[in-house]
């Protein structure tokens, strides 16, 4: 009989490094230069010592002359510090061409008409020229697929940029913010890189003061001020008071960066269980000591309902926490303070920006335009409010499910109205006929009620599939935002489908125009391509399975905007 069990080693967060060819001797010299050369290695615990960060969680690399290292849009999880040479950063857009990135040329009406007898009659074919306008990618020492500039003196002639020399960093606050890279940065000549991980990252910053202090400055200087000045709640003060508001602000990061696989192991708990886990940032029944801003992940609102709690709603980027209880507290006697009402959940990982109360009440409160000034709360009211709905109008089971199911991440969500569909597949169809007679989805997903969430890429708010991307082949559209991927960069990795926590991406073979399947020519083996839905980006009119719908019974819904959900859930 087999047996039951069998053991093996626990696996440990290096056993995998970023780099197995990564030595003692690269390790020495990189602790021989700055900024590693003022670290305390005491300040680091047994388990993660200085040495095996940069052993584990760093590389060498090395690029030539106009190979891009990040590029603006795309999202990234490491850092990159210059050992030698000098990079550009460019500070103004370039072409998307240019960037591997494909023009979108939208199909017109004739073209749309004419896709019926045009598409091929087998599936996933592709067209591949070699060389030609869109040879941007070639391989670097170790056969890894680079994205390059073609022309780098034509760039640097037509485009500002900014050198930047050894010893200097970037691509860390994106890192450790997971927000999209704000610039385009490529090598100038041949460079030499440290690329530093998150993990490896997020330690340094903790644990090396120096590093910290760099980075926090950093921020303070490019990001927090742009930040503060774009939220609406402070547009009407001064540039001295912004200022003042962005020195006392505070940075703070909850839960688990790499969300997305804890959510997958996660499923089969209970929504208690899960709730247990989710690190507080604010708590029900104590005072507010600052206004929360979130800067990036998302937040559950929950309050306490019976022996448990119920989750009311749940906050995204942009949006803030903590206004209505200082505002009351300001305006009120000391007597009739009120504690905050609900509790503040990281759900995944969030990123938020704490401006302490008393700035608030000196700096906020006094000039707060009305529209943005919350009533008094009345606790009479507040025992009375019931829980069973939100102030949107939304169940709190239907949130509950959204939450639960992080549904909450996506800006195009496909919600179906089953009671209105009536399976004729008229979606489905219409979705084949926009890309080449391969649909992008199935009409199945997750049902709560009578609305379905279905199996199509829901373009997220925190779109984890692009982390990771060794091309860049996965990206967001500048123009719209929308999650695309470029079939002639994507090398056909599945990083992608496996990091979708929705496994919303397939990995298909692909054939050419005769129907044959396409073989890489040195293994004889298919060329695979990530496919997923692409909002019909290069259509006129949108996404054709909501105009398709002859029973208004399809919406691609955003998510962050719960009051045009409300409305469609509650027609
Ligand atoms: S592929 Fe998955 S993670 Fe990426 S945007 Fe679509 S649903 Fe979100
Ligand atoms: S399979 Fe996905 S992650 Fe890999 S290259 Fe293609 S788009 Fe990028």
């Amino acid at each position: 009989m087999p047996d039951a069990t069998i053991a093996i080693q626990r696996p440990q967060r290096w056993d995998v490094p970023f780099d197995p060819d990564m030595t003692d001797a690269d390790v020495d010299r990189l602790l021989s230069i700055e900024p590693f050369a003022s670290i305390d290695p005491e300040k680091f615990p047994p388990s993660t010592p200085l040495h095996g960060i940069l052993k584990n969680d760093a590389r060498l690399v090395k690029f030539n002359d106009g190979d891009l290292i990040v590029r603006e849009g795309d999202y990234g999880s490491s850092a990159f510090l210059i050992l030698s040479g000098a990079v550009r950063v460019t500070l103004e857009n370039l072409p998307n061409k240019m960037l591997g990135r494909r023009e979108r040329e939208r199909t017109g009406l004739l073209g749309a008409i004419a896709q019926l007898w045009t598409n091929p009659n087998k599936p996933e074919v592709r067209n591949y020229k070699r060389g030609g306008d869109d040879d941007v990618a070639r391989r670097d020492e170790k056969g890894a697929t680079r994205i390059f500039l073609q022309d780098v003196p034509g760039v640097l002639g037509k485009f500002n940029t900014l050198r930047i020399e050894a010893g200097e960093m970037f691509g860390e606050l994106a890192a450790l913010a997971r927000t999209p890279r704000s610039a385009t940065v490529f090598s100038q000549g041949k460079t030499e890189l440290l690329e530093i991980r998150w993990q490896g990252l997020r330690d340094l910053h903790r644990r090396a003061d120096a590093l910290r202090a760099f980075i926090d400055q950093r921020y303070r200087e490019r990001g927090l001020v742009v930040h503060l000045r774009e939220t609406p709640l402070l547009a009407h003060l001064s540039e001295a008071d912004i200022d003042v508001i962005a020195d006392a602000t505070e940075f703070e990061t909850y839960g688990n960066f790499d969300w997305q696989t804890a959510f997958k192991t996660a499923r089969g708990q209970s929504a208690q269980q899960r709730l247990a886990v989710e690190p507080i940032i604010a708590e029900e029944g104590h005072y507010p000591n600052g206004l929360i801003l979130i800067r990036s992940g998302f937040a559950r609102l929950s309050r306490r309902y019976g022996n448990g709690h119920r989750t009311i709603s749940y906050l995204g980027k942009g949006q803030v926490y903590g206004l209505d209880a200082i505002a009351h507290n300001w305006r009120s006697s000391e007597d009739a303070t009120m504690p905050l009402r609900n509790t503040l959940r990281a759900i995944g990982y969030v990123d938020i920006l704490r401006i302490p109360a008393p700035v608030v009440e000196k700096y906020i409160l006094p000039s707060l335009p009305d529209k943005y000034m919350p009533p008094l709360i009345k606790p009479e009211l507040e025992a009375e409010k019931p829980v069973a709905t939100t102030p949107d109008r939304i169940d709190t089971g239907m949130i509950e499910f959204l939450v639960e199911n992080r549904i909450i991440n996506g800006t195009a969500t496909m919600m179906i109205d089953v009671n209105r569909c009536t399976r004729c597949d008229d979606c489905v169809r219409a979705c084949a006929a926009a890309h080449d007679n391969n649909p992008r989805f199935t009409r199945h997903g997750t049902i709560y009620g009578h609305h379905m969430v279905a199996n199509a890429c829901m373009h997220c708010a925190d779109p984890v599939c692009m982390i990771g991307c060794p091309t860049g082949a996965i990206h967001r559209e500048p123009t719209t935002g929308d999650v695309v991927i470029n079939d002639q960069t994507c090398i056909g990795c599945a990083t992608c489908a496996n990091s979708c926590p929705y496994s919303n991406i397939r990995m298909v073979e692909v054939r050419d125009t005769r129907g044959r399947f396409i073989l890489d020519e040195a293994t004889n083996t298919p060329i695979n391509k990530a496919t997923k839905c692409d909002l019909c980006v290069d259509q006129l009119g949108g996404p054709a399975c909501q105009r398709a719908c002859p029973h208004d019974a399809l919406k691609r819904v955003d998510m962050n905007d719960v009051e045009s959900l409300a409305w469609w859930l509650n027609r």
